[in-house]
């Protein structure tokens, strides 16, 4: 049966489940891939679970976008460590309530799951990436 990407995927960005690779250790997320990334084994894949915290490693600010994004957006690419160890997740991450003023290279952030954008009237939900509570500016 034909499911859209967003309802397949689902369970991943709701509770950032992951799969580890058994060859090498790389961590797919959110997508579920076959084919390892890095080593190009297939099939043999541990299921795991992420941290709801990771480190920016890098980031860029997105000024144009189409009308039901917010602008400026902040888009970062994260290390986001497994609950179990092992490798982190290099994860792509959109920001919300953050002053792009405030993202750093090495900062941390937290996963927070919500509402992305509506497909024929139907919420899509998955997570987004802001400075932790306590750590605002
Ligand atoms: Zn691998």
């Amino acid at each position: 049966m034909y499911e859209p990407p967003f309802t397949r995927d689902r369970d991943a960005n709701e509770r950032l489940a992951a799969r580890e690779c058994d060859a090498c250790g790389w961590v797919s997320f959110p997508e579920h891939r076959e084919i390892c990334k890095r080593c190009g084994s297939v099939g043999e894949w541990t299921d795991t679970e992420l941290e709801e915290r990771g480190t920016v490693q890098s980031y860029v600010v997105q000024q144009r976008l189409p009308d039901e994004f917010e602008t400026p957006l902040p888009l970062a690419i994260m290390d986001v460590p497994q609950t179990s160890g092992g490798d982190p997740a290099r994860v792509y991450g959109l920001f919300t309530e953050t002053d792009p003023e405030h993202i750093d290279i090495g900062m941390e952030a937290e996963a927070d799951f919500r509402r992305i954008f509506d497909v024929d009237g139907l919420p899509i939900h998955s997570f987004k990436f802001k400075r932790p509570r306590g750590d605002r500016l």
